[in-house]
This record gives structure tokens, C-alpha cells and sequence, in this order.
């Protein structure tokens, strides 16, 4: 008889974990509120990051923490109100984004990232989702000499210890890439990274893996999940259509997953990076996701139209919405591109799922038998999906292939 395993959160890491346990024999079911990829993994930029084998740390110089606390840097926000609580979290970030330190945390995550690609285009392939998939790379683009040569230098040490591919390109060469920026735009120079793929429409891709999942005889159930329960032998989930008693239950609600963690009595080891997006219309188009480095936030080619997503801000996940940055940044992207017009839809409001040490959580609960965690994603979750899913289906049927060391993601290290 199969095992029989329910995964909260149909998410990018939920949907992957659930696809993988299938592959691997169990009896699945997904529960969520909304449809797949509804969540975070609706609202992103949709890009396969096959380039960001280092997790991003914050800031250290003096000179750039003055710029967030003035709020001079587009690519942070935050409020007041939420500073105390973030207090303790951002120093642990803090710590761990000391070079040593995040040196050494980027070797662990490298590990992971680097074969994420490769995991996406096995399910991309099983899904039939190749209509939805971008193969142009990704540009980070520059506007001041000091900012190319880091960014040129960043990209050299990838390539040396990651083996990550990118090209310098000049602003002719951008031209070449995108024909239509404005002509006189600020750009002086980017890198290209060759390697990503990204998405046109981030929910479907999710959507797609589900229909792969239900296809592998895989459920989704559409439910509120209001609780989680230890029995003496199993656990029961409890949702507003009814209640579940399982022997195995993976936690994969991303920004949501600290509700269920903390109630379990475990610190919350969850530090939530608010963003938005917005999407333009009847403008330039352009052919795939571009990073304006200095600026902080990324335009990406969607269905819809050019999706604009911003960078981090510290606030409580549900304090209203505040989308200064995105009136900021499109300013600055109306500085080389014709965004045209806004759609007429409120500005989009997410979390990225970040842990204190920029690592996800993929194992076994430290202290609850029968219960596994997958979350903690950050700013790469729509990224890292399949190979995470993967890494966790393989450690709870205890056969790793995906990695040598499954260790260095373990959630053991909250209890530390
Ligand atoms: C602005 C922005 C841009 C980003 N760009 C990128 C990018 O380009 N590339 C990249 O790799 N990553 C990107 N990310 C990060 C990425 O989107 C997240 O890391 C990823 O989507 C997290 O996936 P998840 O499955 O863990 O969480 P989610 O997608 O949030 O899934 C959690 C699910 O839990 C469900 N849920 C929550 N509570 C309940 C409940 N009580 N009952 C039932 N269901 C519940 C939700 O409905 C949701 O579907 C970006 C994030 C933001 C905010």
C-alpha cells in the first residue's frame, strides 16, 4: 500500500514537492485555498534564476545602510511600525550577509540553484508548458561606470566558481538585444546572463505542473486550512470543508508557512520581504527580463503585457499596501523604455519567504515525527520549486541523487 502524504500550499514548492512525492510512489494530496499558483508564485518576475548562485545579502557598507534608512533607495521600504519586530531577524540577516559568512552560505545554496534549471526543464517538458517559457537570458543593466565594474566583477566570480555564463555587453550591444529602447537611454553598459529561461505568465506555470500532478493521479483540494494537529499516530489538518487524518504532512504555504510553524511551537524562523508588481500596456516591447541594478526592480515580458516588480520592503505582511517603490521605479523605467500605460488593476502585493540565514527549509520537522518542511524560499522560490520538491521527496524515501549533502538545508539548524 502506498504512504499516504498531504502538502499544504499548492505554490510553486508545494505543487513540485507533491509531483515528486507521486513520482516516488505516495498517495498525494495538495490543499489550498485558491488555485494553484495563486500565491507569491502568481506574483513574481518569473525568471529561472540559473544566475543567482549567491543569495542577496544586505547591505554592510555604512554609506548604503544610510540610503535605506533615508529611504533613498528605491529598491527598499520600510515602516516604521514593523521595525521591532523585524529587529531581531534583520541582524541575524545582517550577520550572516558578512562576507565569510555569506561566502559560505552561497556555496551551500549554489548547490541547490545550480540544478534547478535543469529541474524546471524536465517538468517544463512532462507539463507541455514549453509555450510559456522565455529563452533569452536575463540583462542587469547599469547606469554609472562604478556600478558596471561591480557588476562586471560579480559576474567574473560566478563564472570562475560557479560556472555561471554571462557576456559584457555594450549599450550598442543592448540595443542589438532590445531594439526598442528609447534612443539616448541612461544605460552604459550590462551584463547578460545567457543561461535563464523565464515565463510569460508565472501562475500557469505552476498550473501546468498541477495538471501534471493530477495526471500522475495526484489531488488537489480547494480548502481553508484552518489548523494542524499531532495524533498519537498521525496528523489531522483541519480546513473549513472538513478534516484530514494522515500519517504525513509536508508544510509548503511559503510566506504563510510561520502560522503553522509557530503554533507548533517552534520560533518563527520566517522573515517576510514584502513586493509588487504592476503591469504596462501599449509600450515598447521587450524580449526578457531586464535588472535595472542601480534602481532596484526588474521589468519582465508577460502575457499581459511588461510586468514591473519591486524590491524589498520591511513591513508587516498584512499592513496595507504602500507601493512607493512603484511609483519610484517607474519613473526610472521611463528613463530608457516606453512603459505605456498602467493596466487598470491595483498595484499586486506579495512576501518573499526569507529565512534568516538566505537558505530554504527542506526536511524533516526537528521535533514533530511525521512532518516535513519545505519553505523559506526567499527571493529564488519560483526558481528553486522543482529541485527543492525533488530534494524533499528524496530525503523523506531516504535516497538523495539530487545532492551530496542534503544536510546543509536541514531545519534542524532553527533549533541552533
Ligand atoms: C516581487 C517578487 C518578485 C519575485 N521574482 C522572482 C523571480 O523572478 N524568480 C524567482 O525564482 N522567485 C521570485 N520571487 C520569489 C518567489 O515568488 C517565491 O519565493 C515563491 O513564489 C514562493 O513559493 P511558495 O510555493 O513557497 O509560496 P506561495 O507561492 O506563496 O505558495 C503558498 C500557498 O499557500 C497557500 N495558503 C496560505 N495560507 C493558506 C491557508 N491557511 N489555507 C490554504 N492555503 C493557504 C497560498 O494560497 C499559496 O498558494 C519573487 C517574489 C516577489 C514578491
Amino acid at each position: 500500500m502506498s504512504k499516504e502524504v498531504v502538502v499544504l500550499g499548492a505554490g510553486m514548492v508545494g505543487i513540485c514537492t507533491a509531483v515528486h512525492l507521486r513520482k516516488n510512489g505516495y498517495d498525494v494530496t495538495v490543499i489550498d485555498h485558491s488555485t494553484p499558483g495563486a500565491g507569491t508564485s502568481y506574483g513574481n518576475a518569473g525568471v529561472i534564476q540559473r544566475e543567482a548562485v549567491e543569495p542577496y545579502a544586505f547591505p554592510r557598507q555604512i554609506q548604503s545602510l544610510i540610503r535605506v534608512g533615508l529611504k533613498r533607495d528605491a529598491a527598499v521600504n520600510y515602516h516604521l511600525s514593523a521595525l521591532p519586530s523585524y529587529a531581531s531577524p534583520l541582524f541575524k540577516y545582517w550577520k550572516n550577509s558578512e562576507p565569510k559568512s555569506h561566502q559560505a552560505i552561497s556555496k551551500d545554496y549554489a548547490a541547490l540553484i545550480s540544478v534547478a534549471l535543469d529541474e524546471h526543464k524536465v517538468l517544463i517538458a512532462e507539463a507541455q508548458a514549453e509555450d510559456l517559457i522565455i529563452k533569452g537570458g536575463m540583462v542587469h543593466a547599469y547606469r554609472t561606470e562604478q556600478a558596471l565594474q561591480q557588476g562586471i566583477a560579480h559576474a567574473e566570480h560566478v563564472k570562475q566558481r560557479y560556472g555561471v555564463e554571462s557576456e559584457v555587453i555594450s549599450p550598442q550591444q543592448f540595443n542589438v538585444l532590445e531594439p526598442n529602447l528609447k534612443a539616448n537611454h541612461p544605460i552604459i553598459g550590462a551584463v547578460h546572463w545567457t543561461q535563464p529561461w523565464s515565463v510569460n505568465e508565472p501562475s500557469e506555470l505552476v498550473q501546468r505542473y498541477a495538471q501534471l500532478l493530477q495526471d500522475l493521479g495526484g489531488r488537489i483540494i480547494q480548502a481553508e486550512i484552518l489548523a494542524l494537529q499531532q495524533q498519537p499516530f498521525s496528523w489531522k489538518v483541519c480546513t473549513n470543508t472538513g478534516d484530514f487524518d494522515v500519517a504525513e504532512v509536508v508544510i509548503a504555504l511559503g510566506p504563510w508557512s510561520s502560522k503553522f510553524i509557530s503554533a507548533l511551537g517552534y520560533e518563527n524562523p520566517i522573515l517576510i520581504k514584502r513586493g509588487y508588481h504592476q503591469h504596462f500596456t501599449d509600450g515598447a516591447i521587450i524580449h526578457r527580463p531586464i535588472f535595472d541594478a542601480e534602481r532596484g526592480y526588474v521589468l519582465a515580458p508577460m502575457k499581459r503585457g511588461t510586468r514591473l516588480t519591486t524590491g524589498a520592503e520591511f513591513a508587516h505582511f498584512s499592513a496595507p499596501a504602500t507601493p512607493v517603490q512603484l511609483e519610484k521605479t517607474q519613473q526610472a523605467a521611463y528613463d530608457w523604455l516606453d512603459l505605456g500605460q498602467a493596466l487598470d488593476e491595483p498595484a499586486w502585493l506579495g512576501g518573499r519567504p526569507c529565512s534568516v540565514d538566505m537558505k530554504p527549509y527542506i526536511g524533516a520537522a526537528p521535533r514533530h515525527k511525521g512532518l516535513w518542511f519545505n519553505f523559506g524560499h526567499g527571493h529564488q522560490g519560483f526558481t528553486l520549486g522543482p529541485a527543492s520538491g525533488r530534494l524533499l521527496a528524496e530525503i523523506m524515501i531516504d535516497q538523495v541523487r539530487l545532492l551530496p549533502d542534503e544536510k546543509i538545508f536541514s531545519p534542524q539548524r532553527m533549533m541552533v
